[in-house]
């Protein structure tokens, strides 16, 4: 078993920015120690990495991916192969990827999928969510037998995309009422799909047809009332713990931050296109060209929404950072979803609703959120807490994961903060798409080396792992609760 070291960097944990070097043997972090302690050890190391002047953060911990989705006729062009790769030159070390059950469809046929799908692909350590689009007595079985057994223990309801994973109230209120039973999280799709298929109907008649229209047909209250329902239900169903998905709007948030507050086993996510993006510089551009940004929740307007102003006079964007540095959204994850431009995102020519929806992203979320650690919104505790470690800890899977201290898996970045990143097709781009939402994006910082259980992955601007080398992970229960 290879022994490295990792000396003179500085060790970033939720708690704190500590000059300390990691010792790893094999598979785990050993040892971290104050610089200098491992002075003795150093001759007998396979590898000494020199971190002067860098950032030792933990693997970053991606809790919602969508490889190979069927989608609208068509595939997310990530397998899993290329897109833990494309994650492991993100600095990511762990993905959550979300197993589909469809109605009519059998859990464990869709789970059996998803495992066929990710075994021996993998370049990164990855585990599953189980989506139930068909909430019945069988079904409900299958999430018990999930949890208990399967390492399994989040599913994700749809409250949108009726006929295909929609669920209504009751069924949702019976998905809650047996997780609160087993323990289980529910995550939550919040947007209200049945007035969002009027209004797109409604549209589509009108001959609005354009990308922008996706955006314009999902407006920001009908995300804050289903989420609001939800919440309501989680209540209902005895305080069941309830994770609401890619949020992207203000008025949602605070359906969230008034649940917080009020005691209830409540999270939420956001995702970087919904704290960077907005909808007159993406989705609006004109023509087809904004399909690139067809994603659900949609990016939403900066300055002009009608159906909302922030709280301190921000918009949607101004809010979401304000929720993060306020726990009011606990994670930021990708929801990478990616099409490409030609054959998929072209299947919605001339009907916004046919756009597959999803955007790619699993490269860059280290380095779009620790943007907003360089743009003053959030600190470099902050960035590795919603990136590495509560995704790690609200998804049962710490310390194994989203920390360096010893005994946990040696999943470790070194961040060069005093370089650029430029992300584009003919930049800094692994994923498995014909373009990047993110084209021409400069990012200050850089991911340096990547370790995934002490192996290499990641070094000298070169992948050097292997697909094989990740593997699945059994999650336990949501280490939020009491
Ligand atoms: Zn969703
Ligand atoms: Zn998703």
């Amino acid at each position: 078993m290879a022994k490295l070291l990792i000396k003179n960097g500085l060790v970033i944990s939720p708690t704190g920015v500590i000059a300390n070097d990691v010792l790893i043997d094999g598979e785990k972090i050993a040892a971290v120690g104050a610089p200098g302690w491992f002075e003795s050890s150093e001759q007998g190391c396979d590898k000494v990495i020199d971190a002067k002047g860098k950032y030792v953060i933990p693997g970053g911990v991606d809790v919602h991916t969508h490889m190979e989705l069927p989608f609208g006729g068509t595939f997310a062009s990530d397998t899993f192969e290329t897109g833990s790769r494309a994650a492991a030159w993100g600095g990511v070390t762990t993905i959550v990827d979300m197993a589909v059950q469809r109605y009519g469809e059998n859990v464990f046929d869709g789970l059996a999928e998803w495992h066929r799908k990710a075994t021996g692909e993998c370049a990164i350590d990855y585990a599953f969510h189980q989506i139930i689009g068909g909430v019945d007595d069988q079904s409900l079985k299958d999430m018990k037998y999930l949890t208990e057994h399967e390492g399994i223990s989040s599913f994700k309801l749809f409250m949108a995309y009726p006929g295909v994973f929609y669920s209504d109230d009751g069924q949702i209120l019976k998905a809650m009422q047996t997780a609160a039973e087993c323990g289980a999280m529910i995550m939550m799709h919040a947007e209200n799909g049945p007035a969002i298929d009027v209004l797109v109907q409604q549209a589509l008649a009108r001959g609005e047809t354009d990308p922008r229209y996706h955006s314009y047909t999902r407006p920001s209250p009908l995300e804050a009332e289903a989420t609001h329902r939800a919440i309501v239900l989680s209540h209902v169903a005895g305080n069941v713990p309830l994770y609401i998905v890619h949020m992207s709007a203000g008025d949602a948030l605070n359906e969230v931050a008034a649940a917080r507050h009020n005691g209830r086993n409540v999270f939420a996510e956001t995702c970087p296109q919904y704290l960077w993006m907005t909808l007159e510089e993406t989705l609006g551009q004109p023509g087809f060209e904004g399909s690139k940004w067809v994603c659900s929740t949609p990016v939403r307007s900066r300055d002009h929404d009608p159906h909302y102003i922030g709280q301190m006079g921000h918009g949607h964007q101004g809010d979401l950072w304000k929720g993060l540095r306020m726990n009011e959204l606990a994670v930021v994850s990708t929801d990478h979803c990616p099409f490409c431009f030609k054959d998929q995102k072209e299947l919605g020519l001339g009907d916004f609703s046919k756009i597959p929806n999803g955007i790619g992203g699993v490269e860059h979320r280290m380095e779009l959120i620790y943007q907003g650690v360089v743009a003053g919104e959030l600190t470099l505790e902050r960035w590795v807490e919603t990136c590495c470690t509560t995704p790690a800890r609200m998804f049962g899977m710490y310390p194994q994961k989203g920390i360096i201290a010893p005994g946990s898996d040696a999943d470790v970045v070194v961040w060069d903060p005093n370089t650029k990143t430029k992300i584009g097709i003919n930049d800094k781009h692994h994923m498995n798409m014909d373009h990047s939402a993110w084209e021409g994006w400069v990012i200050d910082g850089k991911v340096d080396t990547v370790f995934s259980r002490g192996t290499v992955l990641i070094d000298n601007d070169q992948y050097v792992g292997r697909k094989g080398h990740g593997k699945y992970i059994k999650r336990g229960l949501s280490q939020y609760l009491v």
